[in-house]
């Protein structure tokens, strides 16, 4: 742990669709370098809070501080630069068809970074080293399998040198003997000290991985705790109850 202010800070955090409350009152915080693993039943706001988290959704009312700068009080083109600051992986990888793995890997680096097309290359080439698909760079998104495409998400984020690694059920579209190679990369990504919200369903990673977990149902985060403890004695019944469906 450091004595660094936290990352993400989440203020009574409320979002509502039409009726439907699905953020009722979320407080949270992220620390630089921690793992959070954000578990909880399907329709619980799982997703919403993330895309909350950088903005992709409004939130109807409360606060979201970045590096103690409050979200919701920028503007457009400053909520871009910060945007850029916490890379995304989701459960559909979302690569380009049409370009090769490099060139969807150097886009927005040399697009938004300004990086030469000689840097981005560079940086490119030791991110797909670090995901373990150097030999891949030359080759077409659908010539991959699933868990590969995902790493190679995996590393177009990092190409922007995020803060943050927000991650949404990565691993849920694959076929299942290609979830161990993606998470594999995310943890090595977590040894490095990347500060990581993960929601996911993986409940071995969450519990060896996670700094803590935290498990949202009906609109509010219901708790938070170390993984060992979470897992050991989950302190609500709904926990209880979602725990004995998932393990
Ligand atoms: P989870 O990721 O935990 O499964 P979601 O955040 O995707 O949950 O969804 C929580 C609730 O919010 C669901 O009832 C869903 O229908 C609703 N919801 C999510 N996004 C939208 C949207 N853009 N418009 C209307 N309702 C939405
Ligand atoms: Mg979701």
């Amino acid at each position: 742990m450091t004595n660094k202010a936290p990352v993400i800070e989440v203020e009574h955090l409320k979002k509502t669709f039409g009726h439907n409350e699905v953020l009722k009152d979320i407080n949270a915080e992220v620390d630089d370098g921690q793992v959070i693993c954000l578990v909880g039943p399907s329709g619980a706001g799982k997703s919403t809070f993330l895309r909350c988290l950088n903005l992709l959704d409004e939130p109807t009312s409360g606060k979201v501080l970045f590096n103690g700068q409050e979200l919701t009080a920028l503007s457009e083109d400053q909520l871009d630069t910060l945007r850029e600051k916490m890379g995304m992986v989701f459960q559909q990888f979302n690569l380009f068809p049409h370009m090769n793995i490099i060139e969807n890997i150097k886009l927005a680096p040399m697009k938004v970074k300004k990086l030469s097309d000689e840097e981005a290359t560079a940086k490119g080439i030791e991110l797909l080293k670090q995901v373990g698909l150097e030999d891949k760079a030359e080759a077409f998104p659908a010539s991959l399998s699933g868990g590969q495409q995902q790493r190679v998400a995996i590393a177009r984020a990092l190409a922007m040198d995020p803060e943050v690694m927000l991650f949404d059920e990565p691993t849920s579209a694959l076929d299942p003997e290609m979830v161990g190679e993606v998470l594999k990369v995310m943890q090595d990504l977590a040894q490095k000290g990347m500060t990581m919200v993960v929601v996911t369903h993986e409940m071995g990673f969450a519990k060896n991985v996670a700094d803590e977990v935290w498990f949202m149902a009906d609109g509010y985060v219901q708790e938070k705790a170390a993984p060992q403890e979470f897992f050991a004695q989950p302190k609500t019944k709904r926990a209880q109850e979602f725990l004995a469906k998932v393990l």
